[in-house]
């Protein structure tokens, strides 16, 4: 079937927000445009995207499960969540049960939707690409924490924050992590589940709520929650952190290791179909198809008789096709080379800079508003703390009552802190994420060049569905239907020939 998605936040409703009934039709008639028989409507209304903790969304997620969902047809990707995490999250759900994700704005696409599209999807990118990069700008002290082999933020899942009753002086690490008694067995249960292979992190996390485990809030876990806690290794004793990796950290782990590993196999196997990190890293896996019968190239390595190995992209097919030896290295030069020939127009341009200031500004506003809640929330703990000790001297407070209070306080300053350094975190995530717009939207070729695996992924799918490879020569490169709408409005320029 075919979802009609729409929802509207109640801000929405009250400002000049595009209404339910408006969402429905637009995305309806689209419907009908590209074919669609089987239509059913489902609607978030009065709801924020900020969580997915919406009635429509779950049932749109249910039938995906279901294997019952073809394609899902909304406004714009901000009907479905405006969260990153959330939105990655579900990109990798649809992806992973076959359903496409149609956005329309218009009954006609004209260049400023296509344009928007583009934009949007440069502006997650690189937000997903700063998610995935592993931060170097972890401030100074976590770093050092992380080296003496103790977890520097607040409690994961299962444990809890207590402070250290070995700490000496000169070291950082004054407040720990121990597994929390009540907590603790629940996430061992999560992952016994999950390695069953019967629950998929959206029915775990419904099934540990009934069990009982849920968020600081109180609700059922987020489902990227619960992948994220199956992924950390830090409940088999690991610390992972801002690129530092201890095995042996002071903590004590809660998983086995054998069955961390077999939740992990699990995930991948579910995920089989996703862009992560390999052995080798394949550029081109899953773009590059054979230029003489049309099949996906594999990529594999081949030892030649010196010894030494070269990897090759090659026709699978096993009789017919001689289409192999497509050498790596100079085929991803080949591409790489294409993007020499792209260029943005200078309208394009401009739309991604004013954007880009617009992002800019909204989260200045944001940090300072947040920055200035936890100052008032660290003084107000300070003053709270103050009040004790003087009660403590008067006598008002006996001195189990005290250790109690300054044991929540100090716990609670400590999260603050940490959110502090988080806050800080995130606005040089931020900058370093539309500097590489910038640089991106002004010389693509460049950018291209100097971006890492994941990037590079990314750049990739943003402008080519694939790329034909016949005797060790790209003879085809076929754009992504948006792509081809750029190049079509002159949003997109191409200087230069294609495949030479
Ligand atoms: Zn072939």
């Amino acid at each position: 079937m075919t979802i009609v998605y729409s929802r509207c936040s109640t801000e929405d409703q009250a400002s000049n927000g595009i209404s339910i009934d408006s969402q429905v039709r637009i995305c309806t008639d689209e419907a009908k445009r590209l074919g669609c028989n089987n239509i059913k409507i489902i609607k978030d209304e009065g709801k924020s995207a900020g969580n997915m903790d919406r009635p429509g969304l779950k049932e749109i997620m249910r039938l995906c499960e279901e294997k019952k969902v073809k394609r899902i047809i909304m406004l714009s990707g901000d009907r479905l969540s405006r969260k990153m995490e959330n939105h990655l999250f579900l990109r990798g759900f649809f992806k992973k049960h076959g359903v496409e994700v149609h956005y329309t704005s218009q009954a006609n696409i004209d260049i400023n939707t296509a344009m928007g599209i583009m934009m949007d999807n440069t502006f997650a990118n690189m937000s997903e690409f700063q998610r995935l990069q592993t931060s170097d700008k972890t401030k100074a002290c976590l770093t050092q924490k992380v080296k003496e082999g103790w977890f520097p933020g607040v409690a994961p899942l299962g444990y809890r924050n207590v402070d250290n009753p070995n700490y000496r002086k000169g070291e950082i690490s004054k407040r720990i992590i121990i597994p929390d008694d009540d907590t603790a067995p629940l996430v061992q249960d999560m992952f016994d589940l999950y390695a069953t292979g019967d629950y998929s992190v959206y029915t775990l996390a419904e099934e540990m709520a009934r069990r009982g485990l849920k968020s600081r809030k109180g609700k059922m876990l987020h489902p990227s929650k619960v992948y994220e806690t199956l992924r950390n290794p830090l409940y088999i004793g690991e610390l992972h952190w801002g690129g530092i990796v201890i095995k042996k950290a002071k903590h004590t782990p809660i998983i086995r290791t054998s069955l961390f590993e077999m939740v992990n196999r699990t995930i991948a196997a579910h995920n089989h179909n996703c862009c992560r990190k390999r052995k080798y890293q394949f550029l081109l896996r899953g773009f590059a198809f054979c230029g003489v019968c049309g099949r996906r190239l594999t990529a594999e390595w081949h030892s030649k008789a010196s010894g030494i190995k070269f990897g090759y992209y090659h026709c699978p097919k096993r009789e017919g096709c001689s289409n192999a030896y497509n050498q790596v290295g100079e085929m991803e030069n080949q591409v790489k080379e294409q993007f020499k020939n792209i260029q943005f127009s200078q309208s394009f341009v401009n739309l991604i800079v004013k954007k880009a200031k617009k992002i800019l500004d909204e989260k200045r506003r944001q940090i300072t508003a947040k920055r200035k809640l936890y100052q008032n929330k660290r003084n107000s703990l300070e003053i709270k703390r103050s009040n004790a000790e003087d009660k403590l001297l008067k006598g008002v407070l006996n001195d189990n009552d005290f250790t109690r209070i300054r044991e929540n306080i100090r716990e609670e300053l400590g999260a603050v802190e940490y959110q502090l350094d988080a806050i800080e975190e995130q606005r040089e995530t931020k900058i370093d994420e539309i500097q590489e717009i910038l640089r991106f939207s002004r010389n693509i070729y460049d950018a291209y060049d100097k971006a890492n695996y994941i990037l590079k992924r990314h750049y990739l799918s943003l402008f080519w569905e694939r790329f034909d490879i016949k005797d060790k020569k790209i003879i085809k490169a076929i754009p992504t239907r948006l792509f081809q709408t750029l190049l079509e409005n002159k949003q997109v320029i191409i200087t230069g020939k294609w495949g030479d």
